[in-house]
């Protein structure tokens, strides 16, 4: 990999997006606490809150029922998926008159690869400032940008001076931004390293990056030398554009190490879900199914099976994922403290749509997948699920 082309990237990331549109639309809710989140009586949950409500300690994924103990003036609004859909598009066409390397992360969210286009249009901190200000004049909304040499220190940028940032780390400035910062601030380092991290007194990102590779391989293995690059805040990942995305996958970090299969089949079909609807929506078709298993000890192993034919129909790529795991299960034991399902072989859904005898089977569960993808825009990820979810 060619280690010394310096890229520029910018993470542009909305505002309390969902809220945000809600308060644009209805201005008689600016400045007020405003919650879009499922029904609380259906056990629905927080899709986004405004800063109004965020004081009161409500955020997104917590249960509608105590946002609104928390916050019992806020005015709890339904999703309206459609219309967030409709806004995110008008903000992907802003990027794209600088770029076609755009990976959208969400609705609210997107990496761009400004590298080659600075010739033409100036500095890539020049570019996030007219992103920001386009953004901010055709949607009358704002945006937290983030510019840097790569990708995990844009996403890092727009996060430190959230609402309305606007900060660019360079390869001068980098170490001094990284250091005060605690090590949870990392990608990749969730709840549980930052608790075996804390352990050796290990806090802030200064203190990773003192540590000896040999010390941290005790504590995460192989993941040492990948920690301490980021704490470096050296990171190669490409920005994947839509159009050239590899693979889609969905993994989970648990709190505390899993071995009962039936939560690992819960958690499997969730994600199952998720990258089948997101192959969908990118009118992608998948060819190999592949799971990651990450052992308590950070061994981590992959199975995988490749399917005849390319799709994007959950049914088939659950039964493939559970088949999978079940064949893995047999021949291993040993609890898990990552699980995650990826789609590779991607291939656009058009290219093998020429087939003369249509089946009906397929076209069945094309539907179902369609009716569930419809409920899950317009009431939210975990409003359904496939009857054969599991018993949690
Ligand atoms: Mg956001």
């Amino acid at each position: 990999m060619d280690t010394q082309r310096v890229r520029q990237i910018i993470h542009v990331d909305m505002d309390a997006f969902y809220a945000s549109v809600e308060q644009r639309d209805r201005p008689e809710l600016r400045g007020k606490a405003v919650i879009v989140a499922g029904d609380p009586k259906a056990r629905g949950v927080v899709s986004a809150a405004s800063y109004e409500a965020r004081k009161f300690g409500v955020h997104s994924a917590m249960p509608t029922a105590q946002a609104l103990r928390r916050c019992p003036h806020a005015v709890l609004l339904p999703v309206r998926m459609e219309r967030y859909a409709e806004v995110s598009h008008a903000i992907q066409s802003i990027f794209e008159r600088y770029t076609p390397l755009v990976e959208p992360i969400s609705l609210d969210e997107a990496f761009l690869d400004v590298t080659a286009c600075t010739n033409l249009f100036g500095s890539a901190e020049r570019i996030g400032r007219a992103v920001k200000g386009q953004i901010a004049s055709q949607t009358q909304l704002t945006a937290s940008v983030g510019v840097a040499p790569n990708k995990f220190l844009a996403k890092l940028a727009s996060d430190l001076k959230k609402p309305d940032g606007f900060v660019v780390i360079t390869e001068q400035n980098k170490q001094e931004i990284l250091d005060p910062l605690g090590v949870g601030r990392i990608w990749g380092v969730g709840k549980v390293t930052e608790t075996a991290l804390h352990s050796r007194g290990i806090r802030t990102i200064a203190d990773l990056r003192a540590t000896p590779e040999v010390e941290l391989r005790d504590l995460v293995g192989n993941g040492a030398t990948e920690l301490l690059r980021l704490a470096r805040g050296e990171d190669d990942s490409e920005v994947e554009a839509a159009r050239q995305a590899k693979s889609l996958s969905s993994e989970q970090t648990f709190a505390t190490d899993v071995s009962d299969p039936v939560i690992l089949l819960a958690v499997l079909l969730e994600q199952v879900e998720e990258v089948a609807q997101r192959l969908r929506r990118r009118r992608l078709k998948a060819r190999t199914v592949t799971l990651k298993l990450r052992y308590g000890d950070f061994r981590t192993v992959t199975r995988s099976e490749t399917l005849g034919e390319a799709t994007n129909l959950t049914q088939v790529l659950w039964e493939t994922a559970e088949r999978v795991f079940r064949q893995w299960q047999q021949s291993a034991s040993g609890a898990l403290r990552l699980l995650g399902f990826g789609a590779t072989g991607l291939e656009s859904q058009e290219a093998g749509q020429a087939t003369l005898f249509p089946d009906p089977q397929a076209e069945k569960l094309e539907r179902l997948d369609r009716a569930m993808d419809a409920i899950r825009d317009r009431y939210g990820r975990r409003a359904v699920h496939r009857g054969n979810r599991p018993a949690e």
